[in-house]
C-alpha cells in the first residue's frame, strides 16, 4: 500500500485529510513534513508503519485529540508538548495573548496567568516580552509538570506555582491573564471532550464559578491601572462584563477571537478619582 492509499483509506474511515496527514507523519517519525508528505505519497507504507498509523486512526476515531497523539501543538509560534494531563491549546486563546501584548504595560512588569495548564498564555507572553516577570499557577501538580517542561524545552523563565486561583499569590500584579474553565456542567458538547480534564474544562452549573471566583479576588491583587483579562464562553461576555463591573473593576470590555465571537473581556483597576468634568465637556 502507498502512503497515498493509506491516507485515502483513512479519510474513508471519517478522519479529515490534515488529521490523516498529522497521523501518519507521526507513524512515519517525520513530524512537521507534510510536504515531504505531499511530494512522497506514492512510496510504499511498511508494515511496522502501517500498524502504528491504524493503531492512531483508531484513537482518533474513537475522539482523542491529535495533539495528544501527535505528543504536541503549536500555539502563538511556539511547539508546546502536550498530554492528557493538560487542557490542548486553542487558537482562539490567541486573541488574549494578541490582547495582553497590546496593552501599554512597564518593561518588568509583573504578570500571573491562572490557570496554567500547559503553559501557553505565560509562554507566549514570555516569548513576546522577555522583560516581564511572570508567574503561573496551576491547581494539578500534573499540569504544572508539563508547563515546567515545556518552559524549559524553550528556554523561556516562567515562576510555576500550585495554587487555587489567586489564594495563594501575594501580587501586586500589572496584568492578570485566565483561560480557566468555563463550560457549563450540563453542556452536551463536553462529551465530545472527554479525553481532556474535565477541572480545565467545566465549572459550575453555568460555566461561570471560576470566572466569578477569580473576578472576586482579582482586584486586591492588581496594581493601581492593572488589568485582567479573561477568556469565557462565546455566550458569557455580558455576564462577564457584569462580574467585572461589580468587583469595581473600570473600562469592562471584551475581544472577538478570530470566529468573530466575544471571546475575552477585561477590565482595570483603577482607583483614581473620577474626572470632575468627565462628561461634561468643554464649552
Ligand atoms: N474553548 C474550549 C472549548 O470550548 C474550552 C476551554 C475552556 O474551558 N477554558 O472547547
Amino acid at each position: 500500500m502507498t502512503l497515498a492509499e493509506a491516507l485515502a483509506l483513512a479519510e474513508q474511515s471519517g478522519l479529515t485529510r490534515l488529521d490523516a496527514q498529522l497521523l501518519l507523519l507521526h507513524a512515519l517519525a517525520r513530524p512537521h513534513e507534510r510536504a515531504w508528505l505531499i511530494a512522497h505519497d506514492r512510496d510504499a507504507l511498511v508494515p511496522d508503519a502501517a500498524t502504528r498509523f491504524t493503531g492512531l486512526c483508531e484513537r482518533r476515531l474513537a475522539g482523542e485529540p491529535v495533539a495528544y497523539l501527535c505528543g504536541e501543538k503549536e500555539f502563538f509560534g511556539l511547539r508546546l508538548q502536550v498530554d492528557a494531563r493538560v487542557l490542548v491549546p486553542r487558537p482562539e486563546t490567541e486573541t488574549l495573548v494578541e490582547w495582553a501584548l497590546s496593552l501599554k504595560l512597564p518593561p518588568a512588569a509583573r504578570v500571573m496567568d491562572l490557570g496554567t495548564g500547559s503553559g501557553a498564555i505565560a509562554l507566549a507572553l514570555k516569548q513576546a516580552r522577555p522583560g516581564w516577570q511572570i508567574t503561573a499557577v496551576d491547581a494539578s501538580q500534573a499540569a504544572l509538570q508539563v508547563a515546567q517542561s515545556n518552559g524549559l524545552a524553550l528556554g523561556l523563565a516562567v515562576a510555576w506555582q500550585t495554587g487555587d486561583w489567586l489564594a495563594q499569590a501575594s501580587g501586586p500584579f500589572d496584568l492578570i491573564v485566565s483561560n480557566p474553565p468555563y463550560i457549563a456542567e450540563g453542556d452536551p458538547h463536553l462529551a465530545a471532550l472527554r479525553h481532556e480534564p474535565r477541572m480545565a474544562l467545566s465549572s459550575g452549573p453555568q460555566g461561570l464559578d471560576a470566572l466569578r471566583t477569580l473576578i472576586a479576588q482579582a482586584p486586591a491583587r492588581l496594581a493601581e491601572g492593572g488589568w485582567l483579562l479573561l477568556e469565557h464562553g462565546y455566550d458569557q461576555a455580558k455576564a462577564v462584563r457584569s462580574l467585572l463591573h461589580a468587583a469595581r473593576l473600570s473600562e469592562p470590555q471584551s475581544r472577538l477571537d478570530l470566529a468573530g465571537i466575544e471571546r475575552c473581556s477585561g477590565a482595570r483597576l483603577s482607583t483614581a478619582p473620577p474626572d470632575p468634568a468627565g462628561g461634561i465637556g468643554q464649552g
